[in-house]
């Protein structure tokens, strides 16, 4: 139960690794600094390479950082939030989400119990798909399925229409692969194909422990191998996928037959009991062709041993713990790196807090009730404002853009909706039926309630008070079809953000978050939505133009950094992160300069030494500090729309002249990027 449904589009400033609560000692302390190494030079280096060095990764974690270590300090309040949850369930309020989370919890750490059922919980599934026949059976499976949660293939879920932002529509979405991308299956280098072979390896192993025998096993699994093989042809790579076009294509049901004749959209959609009216998204018109004539020329074994396989493969995170251990093998060790297993709390809390089977909201609930006081909420909303108002003036003074565009940039800007913490108001769960007991049980329940929930939704009007992220990600995003920046509470923490701290340091951190959520809706995507939502262009051509030039420089420079030997970073699948990045920063600064203006004795003293510019640069380049396991550098350049963290503490800051003030660095440093060079957007 592993499943990806398709979330409305947004744009996050992290990886969305993780959870978070800490308090640190002090704001800044300067003796992580790296004296031997000059900041002119590296920048990343002088900030974080002491720290760097003494902190390894965890052996359950792939990677290490600031991000990384607020996801485990939330992870340790919800694991005694759950622990209490689970304490006082039987006496907890019948209903309530507090027994609901209890038994989710303790149903899946009890480990004897989960054991002893072994692959049980799947043998219905498995059997409906042995006796499946023919393409009208595989149909039939399929709408059956999804209808459950269930479904593999491609994605199915809600989103606000792009040409009608108030409405929320279906969207169907290219999906069904094992494998980070469409590339993994096309490479032909040594590493893809050993990657390949060790994928099938998996397949099968996951087949044998069914029952499945080893030849037979084999044999399917690379079934599996050239079915996703196929689906990965007609999907489109990452950076095609970032282009709205290629998200949206509003056909109307009897047209969207026509792409798949095989396959009745109105069957599937009336089994889903979605409310589906004019029509809906059907995202990558060539793709579902492509299923739709695997439908008929694929025979009936390969379809089932693809599902057999996914049917096994997504259950096996909440199954015994052979299946556990081998989800890990390939999914943890194989292709992140990650050295052991998480330890079964993590685990469990992962499937509570997984956006298509948990109940993260619920547990969010309760996480803010204990770690967001009041007075956070408000100097963070101040914080908002100053950033907001700093980016305001920016696009005011372009000197690159007509008055024309910049009156649309502005009454986009006048619709922004800044969220901070949590919602207003939190889901109802009451329909939710969970056991004190059955794991697999809970997690199949939870599966269905929240796919019902988001099929609901279609044909509803788009709400922007609601939340895409749970108050205890560590993380914020912007979404383009509502205009809204939202920051979760356990971002609204130290090292971001220090509420009795000094200006530099938090404008530095959650001051420049806030401004590269904002200045997403300015990055090369958002940009091309309206002050709306609307995927309208509100640009003239010239103005485009002249932007175009100018993020070409800024994809130049991410193309020009490596990671690893042989790995380079994609300027363009990281463009609209860097646009923020850069944007947000500038915005950040602006707004500190403002802030000091009004507490000049602030703006006069050093702390530690250090100027106030230099602190707001000390502490991005501190946020952005990660040890990153090889494997998982390698699929989040292939995969992520984020540039690896090093490269985001220097990026903005060597294309900012107020960096080069604050360090005294001069033309021809390593970070000063000046002239042609110098990227200047927003
Ligand atoms: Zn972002």
């Amino acid at each position: 139960m592993n499943k990806r449904v398709l979330k409305p589009i947004v744009l996050a400033v992290g990886m969305a690794l993780g959870i978070g609560a800490a308090g640190a000692a002090s704001n800044f302390d300067m003796s992580d600094l790296n004296k031997n190494v000059n900041p002119c030079q590296d920048f990343n280096g002088y900030v974080n390479a002491k720290w760097l060095a003494a902190n390894p990764i965890p052996a359950d974690r792939s990677s290490w950082g600031a991000f990384d270590k607020l996801a485990e300090d939330s992870l340790a309040t919800q694991h005694q939030i759950v622990e209490d949850a689970a304490k006082n369930a039987a006496s907890a309020k019948s209903g309530s989400i507090e027994q609901k989370i209890g038994w989710y919890y303790s149903s899946g750490m009890d480990a004897a119990a989960i054991n002893k059922a072994g692959y049980d919980p799947i043998k219905p599934e498995l059997a409906k798909i042995d006796a499946l026949k023919s393409p009208g059976d595989i149909v039939a499976y399929l709408n059956d399925s999804f209808a459950r949660g269930e479904g593999d293939l491609f994605n199915f879920g809600r989103a606000a229409d792009y040409k009608h932002s108030e409405t929320q529509i279906a969207y169907a979405f290219q999906g069904g692969l094992s494998l980070p991308t469409r590339d993994y299956y096309l490479k032909t280098d040594a590493d893809s194909v050993k990657l390949r072979k060790a994928f099938t390896d998996h397949v099968a192993k996951m087949l044998e422990l069914t029952g499945v025998p080893a030849a037979a096993a084999q044999k399917q699994a690379s079934d599996v191998l050239a079915f996703e093989t196929r689906l990965a042809k007609a999907s489109l790579s990452p950076v095609d996928l970032r282009k709205p076009e290629n998200q949206y294509h509003f056909v109307s049901v009897a047209d969207a037959d026509k792409v798949t004749p095989r396959f009745s959209w109105d069957d599937f959609i009336k089994a889903q009991g979605a409310h589906v009216t004019n029509g809906f998204s059907l995202s990558q018109p060539a793709f579902f062709a492509e299923v739709g004539k695997m439908l008929g020329d694929v025979p009936a074994a390969q379809w089932q041993a693809y599902l057999r396989y996914h049917a096994i493969e997504d259950a096996s995170p909440v199954l015994s713990d052979a299946f556990q251990n081998a989800h890990f093998d390939f999914y943890g060790k194989t292709l992140i790196g990650q050295k052991e297993i998480k330890p079964r709390w993590k685990r469990v809390l992962g499937e509570i807090n997984s956006d298509e089977h948990g109940m993260g909201m619920a547990l969010g609930e309760l996480y803010v009730a204990k770690e967001f006081p009041p007075e956070a909420k408000a100097r963070a909303e101040v914080l908002v404002d100053n950033v907001r108002n700093a980016l305001k003036a920016r696009i005011e003074n372009l000197d690159w853009m007509s008055a024309e565009t910049k009156q649309k940039a502005i009454e986009k800007w006048n619709t922004f909706l800044p969220k901070i913490g949590y919602p207003d108001k939190w889901r109802d769960w009451s329909g939710l039926e969970l056991t004190p007991d059955n794991y697999y049980a809970n997690v199949a329940a939870a599966t269905k309630f929240d796919y019902q929930y988001e099929m609901s939704k279609v044909g509803t009007p788009t709400d922007r008070h609601e939340w895409g992220m749970t108050p205890q990600t560590v993380n914020a995003y912007y979404n383009p079809t509502d205009n809204t920046i939202n920051f979760p509470a356990a971002i609204l923490q130290p090292p971001f953000f220090y509420a009795n701290g000094d200006d530099a340091i938090n404008y530095g951190g959650i001051g420049a978050v806030i401004g590269h959520e904002s200045s997403h809706g300015y990055d090369d995507e958002g940009s091309q939505f309206d002050a709306q939502g609307n995927n309208v262009n509100w640009w003239t051509k010239a103005d485009r133009d002249k932007f175009d030039a100018r993020t070409q420089v800024l994809v130049n420079q991410f193309n020009g950094y490596s990671p690893l030997p042989g790995l380079h970073v994609n300027g363009q699948l990281t463009l609209g992160e860097n646009i923020g990045d850069l944007g947000g920063l500038n915005a950040a600064y602006d707004a500190l300069q403002v802030a000091l203006k009004n507490n000049p004795k602030e703006a006069a003293e050093k702390i530690d030494g250090m100027t106030e510019d230099q602190r707001f640069f000390l502490n991005w380049a501190r946020v952005w500090r990660e040890n990153m396991r090889p494997e998982l550098m390698k699929v989040l350049v292939n995969s992520n729309p984020h540039a690896p963290a090093e490269f985001r503490a220097i990026g903005a800051p060597s294309n900012m002249t107020a960096f080069a003030s604050a360090f005294q660095c001069k033309a021809g440093d390593k970070m000063v990027r000046s002239g042609a060079q110098q990227v200047k957007i927003w």
